[in-house]
């Protein structure tokens, strides 16, 4: 048992080495929706605030999440049910619907569900700014501070396109929050999801790790040392998503239905960074349960080790990707390797359900192994490889670039851009599917 509980605390460290995936997602997310007629060519919709949203399909919605309870707890992968008090009843008071919708959906309720848009690197915004700390609930806000932010009355009019892409950075701005036992919330003690299973509840957004990671595709001895690695919800989160952007649709509030829609889309994408959807790319169970072996020996250096490199190789990634990413949108080029791999191509894949865990997390993990190969055959040493440093502590990021290029050259900067763009396309056939698939029941 003892051994069990030990080798549990090791893989629960190395799987809560990092939470952020692309640290900016409309970066991925932007030509994705662009290439997509079906969004790129809708009709400007009409902004309503969440409340008004609610009250106006108070009956629909009361319905549609009974009837999604029922169908989670019977379908998803893991789940720990809805205690019957946060059931969203219709009662017609504006004044706490939005609590009621949080409490019900289970997300944090002092999210901001703010009225704006956000605009991409490069990009100009009309009309009034708007201030990130109304945007996020995080004290570091982050690359919302650099980024064009407009805010937006009801009544306004948008493009689809504007919505979706603004609505697919939101989940990283505070919904999955502090929703456990141990966040130290008193919503987390309403909301049944238990302890938290694994993450760094210190750190100001570690909460939220279970929300955007899923490790369906582990060995059955790792989930028989560490079971919690099970409960991950981010499949959650893609079908609640869906069923309410389509229930937006159906009604014509097109405003939420895009809005919900990049909300759901947010997910697929963390999807598509493999250190998302497996706890230590690049090591194999037999090294994962050794690290935990050693530690429990009395060596814990080992897993402090381990915990320090993947922390390390997945932050670089995702800084890598955004530092290309941001450079060729500043410069509006748009034929860059990286944002052509995200159009869409026709014919667009048929979505199903079960698609999230046995298509899209499967082929990232799949991926794992050699994108943290090529991590770390592509940045320095000090970076990827010596466990020692804190790279967030030592990375420049107008270096990052050059860095690459001295020390793989041109032809290992190719191959990184290469690996991250193959990534990248595959959100271009899940996120497309999804999409495509809420589509279906826009009026
Ligand atoms: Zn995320």
């Amino acid at each position: 048992m003892k051994i069990i509980t030990i080798l549990g605390t090791v893989i629960a460290f190395l799987a809560s080495a990092s939470v952020w995936s692309w640290s900016n997602h409309t970066l991925v997310s932007h030509q994705l929706v662009q290439s997509m007629p079906e969004v790129a060519n809708a009709a400007p919709v009409k902004v309503e605030s969440l409340a008004e949203f609610l009250m106006a399909n108070e009956q629909q919605v009361a319905q549609l999440l009974a009837e999604d309870e029922a169908w989670m707890a019977e379908n998803l992968w893991h789940y720990n049910p809805r205690p019957d008090a946060l059931a969203f009843t219709a009662t017609g008071s504006q004044d706490d619907v939005v609590k009621r919708f949080t409490r019900a959906i289970r997300i944090n309720p002092n999210a901001k569900f703010a009225l704006y848009l956000q605009g991409m690197p490069g990009s100009q915004l009309q009309g009034e700014a708007m201030d990130p700390q109304r945007i996020s609930v995080f004290k570091n806000l982050g690359h919302l501070n650099e980024l064009p932010l407009q805010a937006l009355t009801s009544g306004d009019l948008v493009a689809a396109v504007d919505v979706v892409v603004s609505a697919n950075d939101e989940p990283d701005h505070g919904h999955d929050i502090g929703l456990f036992t141990d966040s130290g919330t008193d919503y987390g003690q309403e909301f049944g999801f238990g302890k938290q299973p694994f993450g760094n509840p210190n750190l100001e957004y570690g909460t939220q790790a279970p929300f955007h990671m899923g490790f369906y595709h582990e060995s059955s001895i790792l989930y028989a040392l560490g079971g919690f690695l099970k409960e991950t919800y981010p499949q959650m989160r893609i079908h609640q998503y869906k069923r309410l952007a389509e229930l937006a649709f159906a009604n014509g509030h097109d405003y939420w239905g895009y809005r919900f829609m990049g909300w759901g889309l947010h997910y697929i994408g963390d999807f598509t960074n493999p250190y998302h959807v497996t706890p230590v790319p690049g090591n194999s169970t037999l090294s994962t349960i050794w690290v935990g072996l050693l530690s429990m020996l009395g060596f814990p250096n080992a897993q402090k080790e381990a915990v320090q490199l993947v922390s390390n190789r997945h932050t670089v990634l995702e800084d890598f990707q955004s530092v290309i990413m941001t450079k060729a949108y500043s410069q509006h080029d748009m034929q860059h390797e990286t944002i052509q791999a995200l159009s869409v191509n026709e014919p667009i894949a048929e979505f199903h359900e079960q698609d999230m865990i046995e298509v899209f997390a499967k082929k990232s993990v799949e991926k794992a192994d050699a994108m943290d190969a090529v991590l770390e055959a592509s940045f320095p040493y000090e970076y990827v490889s010596d466990p020692s440093v804190e790279y967030s502590e030592v990375v420049v990021l107008e270096e990052l670039s050059a860095k690459v290029k001295t020390h793989a050259g041109e032809d290992g900067f190719a191959t990184l851009t290469h690996s991250i763009s193959d990534l990248l396309n595959d959100f271009s056939v899940s996120g497309s599917a999804y999409i495509h698939e809420i589509l279906k029941a826009k009026q």
